[in-house]
């Protein structure tokens, strides 16, 4: 089960992209100096068909892409409405995670983008060229570009 905290359209964190970004709540991973700490709770509204379908009356004509920031919590569920996204809307979908690895239940056809790593404050975050985290195309054929220099300026 997936609920979220808010979204909003942001246009930094996936390069190229007008994306709408839905922030899930019931974080599992409590990263020490956490930008988010009220994301640990679980709280919020389901993030499912019916909520979906609210939110993009008002946002899909607008948006290239919705990104699903959060929930390593039920990462199955994450790739269940990523899938439904994509054949319902014709969205690009991406997926914030904040685990080191990619989770099992994840099938790459369902997103264009995804996001993996823990924020460790030391490292920084993606805009950092010290950061552990990685940002990952999906390309058509399945792999995975690593496109995480996109957010450092030369
Ligand atoms: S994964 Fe993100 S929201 Fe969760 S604890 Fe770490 S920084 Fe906070």
């Amino acid at each position: 089960m997936l609920k979220f905290y808010n979204y909003d359209i942001v246009f930094q964190e996936i390069p190229d992209e007008v994306t709408l970004a839905v922030n899930i709540t019931h974080c599992p991973h409590r990263c020490p100096h956490c930008h988010s700490p009220f994301l640990w709770e679980d709280t919020g509204e389901l993030f499912n068909e019916e909520n979906a379908r609210l939110i993009l009356k008002d946002y899909r004509d607008a948006i290239t892409c919705l990104s699903i920031m959060g929930g390593d919590n039920d990462p199955k569920e994450v790739n269940r409405m990523a899938a439904w996204l994509k054949e319902t809307y014709g969205l690009k979908t991406g997926w914030y995670s904040g685990n080191t690895e990619l989770a099992s239940d994840i099938e790459l056809k369902n997103f264009d983008y995804i996001k993996i790593g823990p924020y460790i404050e030391k490292l920084g975050g993606l805009k950092q060229k010290t950061t552990n985290q990685k940002l990952y195309k999906i390309l058509p054929d399945g792999k995975k570009e690593d496109i995480t220099f996109r957010f450092w300026k030369t």
